[in-house]
């Protein structure tokens, strides 16, 4: 099934506020929350699908992206990331954003069965830089990058407490992870969970500590991950691998590990969206007797025809010779821009030569409507 319109999904204008955003959200966060529709599918599916709109279009950088490049930006087939895919548990840890706290609905619908939902805690994000160079922008390639990071410790599988110790249930929070408070929120007055200070939401607590971790469940390790960069990537651009950050201390599942992606300054090439450009300098003689020029191109050189009688200035289109849409829509072009070399410094010989040139009627310019101007041309092209 085609995905719909985030925007249309919550019922916004593309240029709505982050109020109008969250306030959209929250009206259909209510109307569809499973609580108040028990066993209803189509129901469920528009939850999931509101949540996952608001948690890339509250995000102001994901959001951009999306903007940018529509559903097939988010996350770039590297599997998690953007919005894709959110369970509920993503969708109710999202709740303290919009509503001020934990979930409100386990009291607001509740009535019997208040299915209780304990959160996973998340470890922190990594976010790496990796430079491309503009040949592995246009083909994609796989890196293979070292990440220092927290992985769950090996000795006691990430709990924390030393080899067949017991574990007991926190005192604090018996369990849950989380101490309730009454907060102030949009909807009225209502309870809301915080993280339980004693156990830091494993609600566990763990009598002998593991002696490799001492009990923080979790050592850093130096990995070599390989990560596949699709092609069309930009500068700037963000992708994500869930589960490849930090490990949280006490167990839980790990965080992202994020990669933002630079480009290399490339001496040859100007890329302006998945076009590039290319100034091609060719001397008086070849521009007006016409030749072929070898000149390069992303995927290695290629030989171009230059007619007799090129104007400088003149722009010639390579097709398909640019940057690949990172959404598949076919692939940018080369652009080469004509300069004919006006010599800097000439000898008495070539000067006298140019002066009997100088002299012949061939010389004098006198452009036709086919010798378009400056502005003409960028008409035609951009
Ligand atoms: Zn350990
Ligand atoms: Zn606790």
């Amino acid at each position: 099934m085609a995905k719909r319109d985030y925007y249309e999904i919550l019922g916004v204008s593309r240029n709505a506020s982050p109020e109008e955003i969250k306030k959209a959200y929250r009206k259909l966060a209510i109307k569809f929350h499973p609580d108040k529709n028990p066993d209803d599918k189509e129901a469920e599916e528009k939850f999931k699908e509101a949540a996952e709109a608001y948690e890339v279009l509250s995000d102001q950088q994901k959001r951009q992206r999306y903007d940018q490049f529509g559903h097939a930006g988010m996350g770039g087939g590297m599997g998690g990331g953007g919005g894709a895919g959110m369970n509920m548990e993503d969708i109710f840890s999202q709740f303290g954003d919009i509503f001020g706290g934990g979930s409100p609905f386990g009291d607001m619908f509740g009535g019997g069965g208040g299915r209780r939902r304990q959160r996973q805690r998340k470890g922190s994000n990594l976010r790496i830089k990796l430079k491309l160079s503009l040949k592995e922008v246009a083909n994609g390639v796989e890196k293979k990058i070292k990440v220092k990071r927290y992985v769950s410790c090996n000795s006691c599988g990430g709990n924390g407490a030393k080899n067949g110790t017991a574990i007991n249930t926190c005192p604090t929070c018996h369990g849950a992870g989380q101490v309730s408070q009454v907060v102030n929120t949009v909807l009225g007055q209502m309870q809301s969970a915080t993280t339980c200070p004693t156990c830091n939401g494993s609600g566990k607590q763990v009598t002998d500590k593991c002696d490799s971790c001492h009990g923080s469940g979790r050592e850093i390790k130096e990995e070599v991950i390989p990560i596949n960069i699709p092609a069309g990537v930009s500068d700037g651009m963000q992708l994500s691998m869930s589960g490849k950050g930090n490990y949280p201390e006490g167990g839980g599942v790990p965080g992202d590990l994020l990669i933002v992606i630079e480009e290399e300054e490339n001496g040859f090439f100007v890329r302006d969206g998945n076009n590039v450009h290319y100034d091609l300098f060719l001397n008086f003689a070849d521009v007006a007797l016409g030749t072929s020029v070898e000149i390069p191109t992303i995927d290695g050189k290629v030989k171009i025809k230059i007619e007799a009688g090129t104007q400088s200035g003149k722009l010639l289109r390579l097709r398909g010779k640019g940057i690949p849409d990172i959404n598949g829509y076919g692939r940018g072009d080369q652009m080469v821009h004509v300069n004919v070399w006006t010599p800097k410094k000439i000898n008495s010989e070539e000067k006298e030569l140019l002066e009997k040139l100088k002299a012949s009627d061939n010389f004098e310019p006198s452009p036709d409507k086919k010798d378009k101007g400056f502005f003409e041309r960028m008409r035609e092209f951009f």
